[in-house]
Order: C-alpha cells, then sequence, then structure tokens
C-alpha cells in the first residue's frame, strides 16, 4: 500500500499517561472514518468505514482505512466503538476482524444488529456489547460514555472517552432536528456537562457545514411525499439509502395512505429494513409491503418499489434501471423520486442516473426540482434536504 507521507517514518514511542489519537481514514474526505486511541499501550478504536470508489477509480469496490499502523498490534484493541450504522463508519469491520475475529464491537442495538447481518455475510460472528445512550463503560483501559445523537440513521450515539491523560469526545455523525421522528433528540444537556467537567479533544464532523442556516425537519419531507404522491399516475419508485429508516417509514405511510403496496428491493435495502422493522425502527402496516414478483399483479397505480441508488451508484439498483440492466423496466409514466439527499462530489454520477430514468420517459423528482414538482403543496418542498450531518451512505 503506498504511504501519503513517507518521510514521516514511524511514530515515536508514547510518553508515558500520554494519549494518542490517529486517524486511519476519514479526514479530509467523506467516508472510512476510523480513529484510533493509544493510553497506555493499549487501543481503542472509533468507527471503522469504506469509503466508495469516485468515477475516475475503476476497478475498485471498496476504499479502506490504513490497517497498516495497526495490524501488529491487534491484541492490543480493546475493542471497536461504532457510533452508528452508516457504511462509512462501519463497512470496514468485516475486513479488519478478518485479520481478528474477536476484537469486540460496542454499539447501539441497532448499529449492532446491521453489522452482525453484514458479518454474517462474511462468516463472521461477532464478539458484541451493547449500549445505550447515559450508558458508561470500561472499555479495558478507556472509561467510555454514550450519548444520544440525533442522524439520518435512528440509534446514533456519540461516545466521551476518558483516560487518565484527558477526555476525548466524537460526536460520530449527527444532526439537531428538533422534532425527530422518533422523538430522539441530540443530547445537547449531556454535551453541556461533559464541557463542564473539560474536554481536552473535541472530535466532530459535519458534511455541508457551510451552508448556512436550519435543517428542516425530517418530518417536514412528507407533505412533499404526499403532493408526489397524490399527482403520480403510475408506478412510484423511490431511491433512498438502505439505512434511511425514518425516510422509509415515511414513504410508507405515504403509500398506505394512497392505498399503494411497496416493495423493496435489492439485497441491502431488503435486509436493513427487515432488521429495522424485526427491531420495531420501522413500523409496517399488515399486508402494505410484499414482495416485488406480487407487484406485477397490480395496477401500476398502486405500486411502489424502494429501491437505493440515490447517489448514482453504478452497481444499485436505480442505475442499473437508467441503463436498462435491470428487471424492473422503467416505462413513460413512472414517477422516480431521489428521496435521499445527493451527498456532494456524486452530481455527476446522479445526473448520468436522471438522464437516463428520464429517456425511458420517467418522471424524476429530486432537490432540484421537487418544488415545482409539488407545487400543489403550500409548503415549501423540502425533499431531499440537506444535512447538517455527516454521513455518506447507509
Ligand atoms: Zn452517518
Amino acid at each position: 500500500m503506498s504511504h501519503p507521507h513517507p518521510e514521516l517514518g514511524t511514530p515515536p514511542k508514547l510518553p508515558k499517561g500520554a494519549l494518542r489519537v490517529t486517524p486511519l481514514g476519514g479526514l479530509g474526505e467523506i467516508g472510512r472514518n476510523m480513529t484510533v486511541f493509544e493510553y497506555g499501550g493499549r487501543l481503542l478504536i472509533v468507527d471503522c468505514g469504506v469509503l466508495f470508489p469516485e468515477e475516475e477509480q475503476p476497478g475498485i469496490d471498496l476504499i479502506l482505512p490504513d490497517f497498516t499502523t495497526i495490524r501488529d498490534c491487534l491484541d492490543d484493541i480493546e475493542g471497536i466503538v461504532l457510533t452508528h450504522g452508516h457504511e462509512d463508519h462501519i463497512g470496514g469491520v468485516p475486513y479488519l476482524l478478518r485479520l481478528k475475529p474477536d476484537i469486540p464491537l460496542i454499539g447501539s442495538k441497532l448499529t449492532l444488529a446491521l453489522i452482525e447481518a453484514k458479518l454474517q455475510e462474511h462468516r463472521i460472528r461477532p464478539y458484541t456489547l451493547e449500549v445505550q445512550e447515559g450508558q458508561r463503560e470500561r472499555i479495558g483501559v478507556f472509561d467510555c460514555e454514550f450519548i444520544a445523537v440525533n442522524h439520518s440513521i435512528p440509534d446514533a450515539l456519540a461516545v466521551a472517552i476518558r483516560t487518565p491523560a484527558g477526555m476525548a469526545v466524537a460526536t460520530g455523525d449527527f444532526k439537531m432536528d428538533q422534532l425527530p421522528l422518533d422523538g430522539r433528540l441530540t443530547d445537547l444537556h449531556a454535551f453541556a456537562r461533559l464541557s463542564e467537567e473539560g474536554i481536552d479533544l473535541l472530535l466532530s464532523d459535519s458534511t455541508n457545514a457551510e451552508v448556512p442556516g436550519f435543517v428542516p425537519p425530517e418530518r417536514d419531507i412528507s407533505n412533499v411525499l404526499r403532493t408526489v404522491f397524490a399527482n403520480a399516475q403510475k408506478r412510484i419508485i423511490v431511491a433512498s439509502f438502505a439505512s434511511h429508516v425514518h425516510r422509509i417509514q415515511q414513504i410508507l405511510d405515504a403509500a398506505h395512505e394512497y392505498g399503494r403496496r411497496v416493495a423493496f428491493v435489492g439485497r441491502s435495502m431488503v435486509r436493513n429494513m427487515g432488521i429495522a422493522r424485526d427491531l420495531g425502527y420501522l413500523t409496517v402496516p399488515a399486508g402494505l409491503v410484499v414482495d416485488v414478483k406480487t407487484l406485477d399483479d397490480l395496477p401500476d397505480d398502486e405500486v411502489v418499489l424502494v429501491c437505493t441508488g440515490s447517489q448514482g451508484e453504478p452497481m444499485a439498483a436505480l442505475s442499473r434501471m437508467a441503463n436498462r440492466d435491470h428487471q424492473i423496466r422503467i416505462v413513460p409514466g413512472d414517477t422516480v423520486i431521489l428521496a435521499s439527499s445527493l451527498i456532494p462530489g456524486n452530481e455527476n454520477a446522479v445526473y448520468r442516473v436522471i438522464n437516463g430514468l428520464t429517456r425511458w420517459g420517467a418522471n424524476v423528482v429530486h432537490k432540484g426540482n421537487a418544488r415545482s414538482t409539488s407545487r400543489a403543496t403550500p409548503r415549501p418542498a423540502s425533499c431531499c434536504t440537506s444535512t447538517t450531518s455527516a454521513s455518506r451512505r447507509t
């Protein structure tokens, strides 16, 4: 593996009583978040994500954090704290556990369920410690406290790491939605309490930090969705992250209200929504969700398909539909909703997909045109709005 700074050499031996923090990915890039905390010869890792390749990186499936510096000290790792279940925070875990499968994973119920399902595909059964907000756990020499944060995936946590050298706080990705669908707010009181105690190092992250103003509440999106549903004459195809449980909840609610059935399309979407439903994060009215094959027997105006591909990912269902490389064939009159924020850097890929879908006759609704598409609504369109927070995806 090439090293970006060969001139730096090996870091010095850590002085006694010192804490060293080493990011192995995620700085200056959107993805592969991974930070190593080192104290007294022991290591605690926060997150282990993947980075998705750019279009000028053909043939590359995933980009991992650089494990080189920890490869020789895997026995020193006390555990991996996973702040939330997005791929750019958990996607690298299987590749690290392949090197040492018994490194414990620490995270919330949903986060652990998502990574366990992923690890099952790699035939790894991890050691896990489920934690929730307000909980404090000693993980080896690291005294960890977990704090609720709101994000575009439920059950996200920040972590305060206390060591004799000082306290570091890693926020993970977060937003400040004051009216979240699940009522679980970012716990500002906890952050205030920690700051009074004295935070020595704050590690925080915010995509779109340069965009001023407030993030519209997640629940505002339901108005736009309902207007689009009210006007759609034929099938509705919604592309979203396979982890955006609250957004998909609103799609299910709109489908239910407008008498449509829903099928999930694509492996990660089917798997994650099954987990979210089983654990009670997704509420699905009886009979609403059906197998994709069942949809063939229904009229077009009673059908919703929910798939991945809102970022133009070439192998995701939506890109393949745009390329006529998917069993679901786009026909004139279909409505396609891109129901996730456009992550900076993905513009070309996304517009290529929009062009493809439009060419087959679909009416494509996305952030750029949601306002006019849903002009029947009295409220401003906020479909596909950006979040303050971070994360590349699912
Ligand atoms: Zn995230």
